[in-house]
């Protein structure tokens, strides 16, 4: 059963702070009343049993202590995993992936990632930081704790980040290269990475680093729809409630997580 899990830490963001209250903004436009529930694959998600809720995490979210987090994140997923869970976690700045592709390393040698994002966030180090929001790919990739790393929607691709792609095998879809659904047929267990800045600001403008040309929530859905895959967990990462307009992004970020719920609940 999916069970979504709220990681409230935001200290690794290089920009702005914000997400880590996230996961309770989120929770609220999941459950609030103006939608139902049913996903648009035609599971109804607000089914009782449908999904667990693990609460939130109790973090220390400051740089002194980000060892025990990430620690602590490890663990949390790994008991989920344990108990044959599908963890869906919800960020939390997008540095969190990487303590959660470690629990799930331990699990599954054969993981694919499917990864949307603005940005591939595979910098060996940014401003100083080898666990900035900007580095969780290279870290996953160097301890081999995936065997396939898919990036969708990338629009800041540079030097440093290509050569990081080719270095680690990385498959880059660009945004300019849309649509791949062909591309998401999949072998073996797959862990989807959600950062909302993969969709355009007009949209989603709840984010820290707005980048225009991005994915219509439309877009972001159909790509999502056509994974064929055994999905064995995800994260919404990067949701910026101090960024938001109206709580717009919020909304988008529960829809997203209606139809990952829904994709994990039909595949039984
Ligand atoms: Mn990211
Ligand atoms: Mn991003």
């Amino acid at each position: 059963m999916p069970t979504i899990l709220g990681i409230p830490l935001d200290v690794n963001s290089s920009y702005l702070r914000g997400p880590a209250r996230a996961p309770q903004k989120i929770r609220e436009a999941l459950h609030h009343d103006a939608s139902n529930n049913w996903s648009e694959l035609g599971v109804d998600v607000g089914a009782t049993g449908a999904f667990n809720d693990a609460g939130d995490l109790r973090l220390n979210d400051s740089w002194e202590k980000i060892s025990d987090d990430f620690v602590e994140i490890e663990r949390a997923v790994g008991e989920l995993l344990k108990k044959g869970e599908q963890p869906v976690s919800l960020g939390g700045d997008h540095s969190i992936t990487y303590p959660v592709l470690r629990a799930f390393a331990k699990r599954y040698a054969e993981l694919t990632i499917v990864h949307f994002d603005a940005h591939p966030d595979l910098y060996d180090e940014f401003e100083g930081s080898r666990v900035s929001h900007a580095c969780p790919f290279a870290r996953i990739m160097e301890e081999r704790l995936a065997k396939r790393l898919v990036q969708i929607g990338v629009r800041t691709l540079n030097r440093h980040q290509r050569e990081q792609a080719e270095k680690f095998g990385v498959q880059i879809v660009q945004m300019r290269e849309l649509p791949v659904y062909d591309q998401l047929k999949i072998h073996g267990p797959v862990y989807i990475s959600f950062d909302l800045d993969v969709l355009d600001p007009a949209f989603a403008p709840g984010i820290s680093h707005r980048e225009p040309g991005g994915m219509t929530v439309r877009e972001a859905i159909a790509h999502l729809h056509a994974i064929e895959a055994n999905i064995v967990g995800a994260d919404i990462v990067e949701y910026n409630p101090e960024q938001d307009v109206a709580g717009m992004t919020a909304t988008v970020a529960a829809k997203i997580l209606r139809e990952v719920l829904g994709k994990i609940i039909a595949q039984k």
